[in-house]
């Protein structure tokens, strides 16, 4: 997240967040909320209640006013993604834009590409996804083999991309190519602003165990990219990635904690409705409550993160820390979760169905909590490198 100016904020405390609660809960339809997961919007109507979100002031808080955001500060920022949180909100479908996409334009970009693509990520004209990963190169992403070529054109792409999230619904593809060969590693990485409708690019679905079609692989067959399409320059991609990623790990998404909070609480509440449900609940009272102190612990965590970036500190490896235990956490409680209301009697009425339909999709789409954004033995690596200074043993 890049903003302006991180510590001076002109609202009062808490003002923000009543004002955020406000809007959320006159907009958030049955069909949008999470926690009557029976119902399901559709991609249009996500994607309208996102660009109206941005309008209202939910998104794009810290992004300067010129390029489409709000200008205000972290202050804001974790006062609306509280509410966001403790709310049944969907997830984004612009995430990749917004937390990733967005903050390396700002980073990197021209100010023309700055003007041009940074409103629209806002407004929803431009959906992104994030074209890094690759058959052989996931963790290990300096391996990647995707090359670009200089053309009298431009450049000229060719390679593969896997596990794109949200590929077949993008307008822009923020790609990371490799101008020299494989064994430069980190050396001569290129981000690129890929328009998806380019020709030559191939987009193929990938069905997940959750029945959701977001995951895809795409090829690059003799694609095309403008020069004007470069964000930075040449060598300039892993830096720029690094550099940003680490800074988005603390503090994108941080609603999570809140979020997972809300669970909790949805979960119990569900139980309580139905005597059978609550019998089987107090089964589970031990897990329940280690969920409970791992969201405080959370919390406090990204509150302290937080509050350091508003100090003007930077947060380098430490985004690994929330990145690494909310994923383990989450994955805990979401099976506990899903056991609880694989128990819940079949007659149990709506508000055990909604429970069900919620915590089934929860614990699997949980499976990739410890996955993507690095894995669970990346992030130790990091932590146990770059925080605890542990070499291996010579
Ligand atoms: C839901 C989801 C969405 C995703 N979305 C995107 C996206 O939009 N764009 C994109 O580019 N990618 C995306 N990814 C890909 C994701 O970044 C990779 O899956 C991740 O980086 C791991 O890479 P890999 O799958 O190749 O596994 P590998 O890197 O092959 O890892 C396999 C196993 O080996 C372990 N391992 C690997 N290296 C080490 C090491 N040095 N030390 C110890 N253990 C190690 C890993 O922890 C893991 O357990 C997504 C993944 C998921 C699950």
């Amino acid at each position: 997240m890049t903003t302006q100016n991180p510590s001076k904020s002109s609202y009062e405390p808490g003002t923000y967040a009543a004002q955020t609660r406000k809007w959320i809960e006159a907009n958030l339809t049955d069909a949008l909320r999470t926690d009557r997961a029976s119902i399901e919007a559709s991609l249009e109507e996500k994607v309208g209640f996102e660009a109206e979100q941005h309008k209202a002031g939910l998104v794009g808080i810290t992004w300067p006013v010129e390029y489409g955001g709000h200008g205000l500060t972290l202050h804001e920022h974790l006062e609306a993604n509280r509410e966001i949180g403790l709310s049944p909100m969907p997830n984004a479908v612009n995430s990749i834009g917004k937390e990733l996409a967005g903050p390396i334009i700002m980073t990197v970009g021209r100010e023309d590409q700055k003007l041009d693509l940074l409103p629209k990520i806002l407004n929803m004209e431009n959906i992104w996804c994030q074209g890094f990963s690759e058959p052989g190169a996931g963790s290990d992403l300096a391996a990647l083999r995707t090359r670009a070529e200089k053309t009298a054109d431009g450049w000229k792409v060719n390679g593969q991309k896997i596990w794109t999230s949200g590929a077949s619904k993008s307008q822009y593809c923020l790609l990371l190519a490799r101008l020299g060969v494989a064994e430069d590693r980190h050396k001569g990485l290129m981000l690129f602003a890929v328009p998806m409708d380019t020709p030559g690019i191939d987009v193929r679905e990938i069905v997940s165990i959750d029945g959701a079609r977001s995951f895809c692989e795409v090829f690059f067959n003799d694609v095309i990219v403008s020069e004007d399409n470069m964000l930075g320059a040449p060598d300039e991609g892993w830096a720029a990635a690094s550099r940003v990623l680490s800074i988005e790990r603390a503090s994108n998404r941080m609603y999570r904690s809140w979020r997972f909070e809300s669970e909790i609480d949805h979960l119990v509440a569900a139980c309580r409705s139905d005597n059978r449900a609550y019998a089987v609940l107090r089964g589970y009272t031990r897990e329940i409550a280690e969920a409970r102190i791992a969201v405080e612990n959370l919390k406090g965590h990204v509150e302290t993160l937080v509050g350091d970036m508003i100090n003007g500190q930077q947060i380098g490896p430490r985004g690994s820390l929330p990145k690494l235990y909310w994923s383990e956490a989450h994955q805990r409680f979401a099976q506990v979760a899903y056991e609880i209301v694989s128990r819940f009697p079949l007659d149990g009425g709506q508000a055990l169905a909604d429970a069900h339909a919620r915590f089934r999709n929860i614990y699997l789409s949980g499976r990739a909590e410890t996955i993507y954004a690095g894995t669970t033995e990346i992030q130790l690596d990091i932590i146990s490198k770059r925080i605890l200074n542990l070499r291996k043993a010579a």
